[in-house]
């Protein structure tokens, strides 16, 4: 099947105005596997859709040789509503300027609906049961009347995605290595390769899976969420989600998105999505880690902000990772609080040098092995 590209319209909020869904879709809908991958949600991430620019003619090309054995759909900007977002010269596109909520939160579980229409027919044999729950869950979507332009997106993206093998969330940090969030229950098996394939320095995980709503955590959660809910049923984990972090928002340029389009094709690849052979997987940079492990350094007081150590560095627990400054403050070195690691593991992402700070900004995130006492019952990321 030729490349198409189609236009979802969402409804308009305002008189006069009115935005789109533009995807792409590479072979044949409702062939085996299939991928979905889309790019800024936050809509000022854009090394995802950099990545996805260089990704999509080598789809058409591969596509013109009829080597996509399986459906790949390309959404390279999911977020027309963050896109707009342009405040004096700045483009801010996190935060959803109407109800300010994260755009990568309150996606939808769909878990309750799918109980609701199948529950009673999941069974003993796998392979049925996802095609029954994969089934329910368009269902469930096309039954939803969204009324506003946020819900219609959400609603509208899910549709593309919730029957897929492989969701890949593409983001990025403001100064990072490329790192990656994935499910506990996918390592290491798919997401093992994945990782590997794309090169994440740090891959953090959720045991079992994310409890916010983020998109790749509604994605693979549905069917975690399900299997506990329905313990005598067959139900595997039949979507890979994950979301990949693409280093930090600057980072956009021809050299990396070209060749982080061709990791992502040798993962395509290697899951069966397109003829042809992966060769060998890449050495994996760094096992994975739980996100219950993972670091996160709090600014205790207003300043300015400046770093010791690089992105991605090997750091020890004690160690100081930056320090914060108060500019009024005449006494030199005695006007700078250091922030120290609480773990050994890899400065995986920070800010850029010379920030304003204030009391409870994330400064830092560190991936460490072991689980941190101050880290207990939190779930989830702030991506
Ligand atoms: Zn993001």
């Amino acid at each position: 099947m030729p490349h198409s590209k189609r236009r979802i319209p969402l409804p308009a909020m305002t008189p006069g105005t009115g935005r789109s869904i533009v995807y792409h879709r590479f072979g044949r809908a409702g062939a085996r596997p299939k991928a979905y991958l889309q790019a800024s949600i936050h809509a000022n991430e854009l090394p995802g859709a950099m990545a996805l620019h260089h990704l999509m003619p080598m789809l058409v090309e591969a596509d013109r040789r009829g080597r996509i054995k399986g459906e790949i759909v390309i959404v390279p900007t999911i977020n027309p509503i963050g896109q707009s977002q342009l405040v004096g010269s700045n483009h801010l596109g996190r935060y959803d300027f109407l109800g300010r909520e994260n755009f990568n939160r309150n996606w939808l579980d769909l878990s309750g609906a799918v109980a609701d229409r199948v529950g009673t027919r999941l069974g003993r044999n796998a392979g049925d049961n996802v095609a029954l729950i994969r089934k329910a869950a368009v269902a469930a979507l096309a039954a939803m009347r969204p009324t506003t332009e946020l819900q219609a997106l959400r609603v509208e993206a899910m549709k593309l995605s919730v029957d897929a093998d492989i969701v890949l969330d593409l983001h990025c940090d403001l100064e990072a290595v490329l790192h990656l969030f994935i499910s506990r229950q996918d390592w290491p098996g798919a997401a093992q390769a994945l990782a590997a394939d794309i090169g994440a320095a740090a891959t953090l995980y959720n045991d079992p899976f994310p409890e916010t709503l983020t998109f790749s955590g509604v994605n693979g959660a549905l069917w975690a969420r399900l299997a506990g809910r329905f313990p005598a049923a067959q139900i595997p984990q039949a979507c890979l989600s994950a979301t990949i972090e693409y280093r930090g928002q600057h980072d956009v340029n021809h050299a990396l998105g070209a060749s982080d389009a061709r990791n992502l094709f040798r993962f395509l690849v290697r899951r069966g999505l397109i003829a042809g052979r992966a060769g060998a997987l890449p050495r994996l940079k760094a096992e994975a880690t739980p996100i219950g492990g993972m670091d996160v350094g709090y600014c205790p007081k207003p300043g300015m902000l400046v770093y010791h150590v690089p992105k991605g560095a090997r750091v020890r627990k004690g160690q100081a990772i930056c320090e914060v400054i108060d500019p009024g403050d005449a006494r030199g070195p005695k006007a700078r609080t250091q922030i120290t690691s609480r773990t050994d593991g890899i400065l995986f992402s920070r800010k850029p040098d010379g920030r304003l700070t204030w009391p409870g900004a994330v400064l830092y995130r560190i991936a460490g092995a072991k689980l941190l006492a101050h880290r207990k019952g939190m779930s989830g990321v702030d991506d």
